[in-house]
């Protein structure tokens, strides 16, 4: 194994892991911090799917600094610490307190975050990150029911969150190229060196051969922290210098059989789009009333008893437009109402597959979490990419909730992640052997 990667949340997991299996790394995504018999079989890579990003910030760093160990215990060199490509957080964390406990953990005083992924419109310039052509401030995401990002300066976003130094690795530097690179982060890591706690670097980069610079030049670096994007980088710099072999049959996933349904938690401009689409397709759709489920009444079941009656694919969703969120918000606590509707989803889920569902779309990174868990399934084989970022994923819905290990298939979407018509296409993929 040449890369361990540490995810705060399971899509953020997939999507990096993704980008590793297209590059030709084999690699392996565990759900949550493995136990000490886990097994990540021959792999170039693991990605540790953690739920870490709206935890409290001692809880992820426990749980980062946990999946470390496991992943050190194995021999892996390298580490990166994912999050999201707009760097989803709070003042209070997670990305600046779990990067700072990696370091110290790892005694290395230099490191870089760069949540810029080109491709889907992520880019990252003096330190600004763009969502598209708007500042991120300016993106949606100021509207996030859990982590509102309000300022695009990630430098001042990090700093309020990391007791290191934040810097910037600027775009005139990574325009330079590769080898310039490599030299002035060895003077970077040089200088951090003299630093108590050390120092990040948020790396500009607007597009992905900027990303393939970077990659080359921070190889050797113990601990990047990232989104996916980096990863086509760092797996191209592994290759190169054959670290490793590229695979041209990474994406193969079983055949899972059974009904398929679209479940949708996400609130994110993009989910509601999709959402829009999906019902403007007059295909059958089911919203779930948070009102209701703050009230604690059997929204599941109910849910359940509709599904039981359809023949087509369904939609179940929370999705709600921005002035519904902050309307229920007001009423209720922004992170309880989240917690108790992913609860609902998770219900749903299991009982979903008592009625031979055996594919599931779903839309949210949090929402993901949430049934991924409730399927009791442990790990990920990456398939083919459905939009940038999102992958047909495969696992094993295993005890309690089914007597004989049975696959599944996963396509879990990041809420940002995909384009209008994104459900109708994850389902009409061939994506099995
Ligand atoms: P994304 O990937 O778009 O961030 P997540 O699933 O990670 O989506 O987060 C969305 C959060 O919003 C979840 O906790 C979900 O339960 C919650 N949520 C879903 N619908 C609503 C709603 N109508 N009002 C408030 N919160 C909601």
């Amino acid at each position: 194994m040449i890369l361990g990667v540490i995810a705060d949340d399971h899509t953020g997991a997939t999507d990096v892991a993704s980008m590793l299996v297209r590059s030709g790394l084999r690699t392996v995504q565990i759900i949550g911090v493995p136990c000490a018999s886990t097994d990540a079989g021959e792999v170039d890579a693991v990605v540790i799917a953690l739920k870490s990003r709206t935890i409290p910030p001692a809880e992820a760093i426990e749980q980062s600094l946990a999946a470390l160990r496991w992943l050190q215990q194995r021999g892996v060199p390298r580490f990166y610490f994912k999050y999201c490509s707009t760097f989803d957080s709070t003042p209070q964390g997670n990305i600046g307190p779990v990067a700072d406990a990696l370091m110290q953990a790892l005694g290395t005083h230099y490191s870089i975050a760069c949540p810029a992924f080109p491709e889907n419109q992520r880019t990252i310039f003096k330190g600004h990150l763009f969502v598209g052509d708007v500042l991120l401030s300016d993106s949606g995401m100021r509207n996030h029911p859990l982590t509102p990002m309000t300022d695009a300066n990630l430098v001042r976003v990090l700093q309020a969150q990391s007791r290191c130094k934040v810097g910037l690795l600027s775009h005139l530097q990574v325009a330079k190229g590769a080898v310039s690179l490599k030299q002035v982060v060895e003077q970077k890591i040089a200088t951090a060196n003299n630093e108590t706690l050390g120092v990040i670097d948020i790396a500009d980069a607007i597009t992905n051969d900027d990303l393939m610079v970077l990659g080359h030049a921070l190889a050797d670096v113990p601990l990047v922290t990232a989104g996916s994007g980096l990863a086509l980088g760092l797996a191209a710099a592994y290759i190169d210098r054959g670290l490793v072999k590229a695979d041209a049959h990474a994406a193969q996933l079983p055949a899972a059989g059974g009904k398929a349904v679209v479940i949708s938690g996400s609130c994110s401009v993009a989910t509601n789009a999709q959402v829009k689409h999906w019902i403007a397709s007059s295909k059958p759709a089911m919203k779930i009333d948070a009102r209701e489920i703050a009230g604690g009444q059997p929204v599941a079941q109910r849910v359940l008893d509709w599904h039981a009656q359809q023949k087509e694919t369904c939609l179940i969703y929370a999705t709600s437009p921005p002035e519904e969120v902050a309307a229920l918000q007001k009423e209720f606590s922004a992170n309880s109402l989240g917690e108790q509707i992913e609860h609902c989803f998770a219900d749903i889920a299991q009982g979903l597959i008592a009625q031979q569902v055996r594919r599931f779309v779903v839309a949210g990174g949090e929402t993901s979490g949430a049934v991924v868990n409730a399927l009791g399934v442990q790990s990920l084989k990456i398939g083919e990419t459905i939009d940038p970022g999102v992958p047909w994923t495969s696992g094993q819905v295993g005890k309690p909730l089914l007597d004989t290990a049975a696959p599944v298939l996963l396509a879990l979407k990041s809420g940002n992640f995909g384009t209008e018509d994104f459900f109708a296409k994850a389902l009409a993929m061939k994506v099995a052997q």
